[in-house]
């Protein structure tokens, strides 16, 4: 653990809650649409409104999708679960109560192994069960200074939308580690295709409960509750100021009200709520509407024959098949297209290392500034840090390969590809193509390059006689001057074994 996310003499406890949307066709417990968007209320139905009489009949692609994650997390599935009424009201819930599980959930224990600058580490899982989505409140009217909002709206089209609450044990012990923990769940997620992972649009948010305690001590200090976080960094951040909040509250001699606090992405702070409520304000019971869900060791058989590999078997082979580094490996393995973009790139006959060094730096720097411009690709599922999909990309593995081939033969220096890379990712053009459009071949003609050089030698003698007296890191100037009049396109090998010779 790093000395800066800790609060020193005391040891933090985190647990997170993680609400993820499943990517099923249709909501939990009617045949409406899922999709995201769309005008306000019009993807409902009387189920979903919460009217009177009608019965939830629950989507069995959700029961599917969560034993999904379940297998994937190795946790224990219930032969046998049921569905409980969790009762409170808000406008965004229209029947009063959430249909949720509480006292018998689908999938029991398990647990993620994270990776951070610290190494590997094991977070357990108390369990993950199935629910259905509330709709949006949305706020309008005055917002000048000293006003506050004079009415709200409610958009039901996402109330009923099937989540899964996957919820960890306290295991973590730095805002970091949650971190790594969301993203690792949020990769074998999306490798499951059980859900689509985009923080943005909130289909993936988490709710984090944060402790401190003395060193040493077991017992568990009172906890606050961070609401509804919704990107990798606020996770972070929320946690570090609420860390820092609570250290300062008992160092001087105060006590931690449990309670429900907002992370304010404005102004950086957690803001007090409500008061969090225990499990028995809900009034959990049994919901009599829906039959207890009994699942056969068949119909779990089945699901697992069709798991893809997952994020860290793929890490394994990464390593051993293209002796890549953890590092690399780990990186590479965090988003499935990401991995399956690199292994087409490398049966493409790219060296493994330089198909990884590619993807890892310059394409993932592309991905990453095109996210926030409007970008040459559509923005679906985002890829790693919530960018631009690597799989909606021009830019194909084949193309990729044709490049590094390029650089083998000595056709460009890799600063020119750098060059020529960016130009495919925003044109999709082959990187053949984009170096005979642009004249970018490099100059591997001796005599054309020794011309060069004896002028640049015959323009600079102080810097030449300065080279001769031993000053001999003088080349890198003089390398300096052939690229500069090259326009980058001189061999650097060729251009440094010239130099050499003519400056001796
Ligand atoms: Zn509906």
């Amino acid at each position: 653990m790093t000395k800066k996310d800790t609060a020193a003499g005391y040891e933090v406890v985190i647990g997170l809650e993680i609400h993820a949307q499943m990517s099923t066709a249709t909501k939990m417990f009617c045949g409406c649409t899922t999709l995201f968007g769309g005008q306000p209320n019009t993807h409902t139905c009387p189920v979903c409104i919460g009217m009177p009489g009608v019965l939830p009949v629950m989507n069995n692609r959700a029961l599917e999708f969560t034993i999904r994650a379940g297998l994937a997390t190795n946790c224990q599935i219930s032969r046998y679960s049921r569905f409980a009424r969790k009762n409170y009201f808000y406008p965004d819930l229209p029947k009063g109560y959430q249909i949720s599980q509480y006292e018998l959930p689908i999938c029991i224990g398990g647990s993620v192994v994270i990776t951070t600058e610290d190494g590997e580490k094991t977070i357990g899982l108390t369990r993950i069960h199935m629910e259905e989505d509330a709709g949006k409140n949305i706020h309008e009217g005055n917002t000048a200074a000293g006003h506050s909002r004079s009415h709200s709206l409610v958009d039901l089209n996402r109330a009923g939308v099937p989540l899964m609450e996957i919820v960890s044990e306290p295991d973590i012990r730095s805002p970091k580690e949650a971190a790594a923990f969301m993203r690792k769940l949020r990769g074998i997620l999306r490798y499951l295709e059980v859900c689509d992972g985009n923080m943005e649009e909130g289909s993936l948010r988490c709710d984090a409960n944060v402790s401190l305690r003395p060193y040493g001590t077991e017992a568990l200090g009172t906890k606050t509750e961070i609401k509804n976080i919704n990107s990798f960094r606020f996770v972070e951040k929320a946690l570090e100021y609420e860390i820092k909040r609570q250290e300062k509250v008992l160092r001087a001699g105060g006590t931690i009200t449990q309670e429900t606090r907002l992370w304010d992405v404005a102004t950086g702070v957690t803001q007090s709520m409500r008061s969090k409520e225990e499990a028995h304000d809900y009034r959990y019971f049994p919901e009599p509407d829906l039959v207890p869900i009994a699942v056969s060791d068949d119909f779990i058989e089945g699901i697992r024959a069709t798991m893809p590999e997952l994020p860290d078997t793929l890490k394994g082979r990464f390593v051993e098949v293209y002796n890549l580094p953890k590092y690399d490996a780990d990186l590479l393995t965090s988003d499935r297209q990401v991995a399956l973009f690199f292994e087409e790139t490398v049966r493409g006959g790219a060296n493994p290392k330089a198909a990884s060094n590619w993807i890892m730096g310059e394409l993932m720097r592309l991905l990453n500034e095109s996210a926030g411009a409007a970008a040459p690709a559509i923005r679906t599922a985002p890829a790693i840090k919530g960018s631009v999909a690597i799989e909606s990309l021009q830019l194909r593995p084949a193309d990729l390969v044709g490049l590094l081939r390029l650089i083998d033969d000595g056709t460009i220096s890799v600063k020119i590809a750098k060059v020529v890379f960016e130009d495919m990712f925003n044109t999709g053009k082959s990187a053949q193509e984009v170096v005979k459009d642009r004249g970018l071949v490099q100059i591997s003609d001796e005599g054309h390059l020794e011309q060069t050089i004896e002028d640049i030698i015959a323009r600079n003698p102080a810097e030449a006689g300065r080279y001769r007296a031993g000053e001999v890191k003088l080349v890198g100037f003089f390398v300096g001057e052939v690229m500069k009049a090259t326009k980058g396109k001189a061999n650097p090998k060729l251009v440094n074994e010239i130099l050499r010779r003519k400056l001796s």
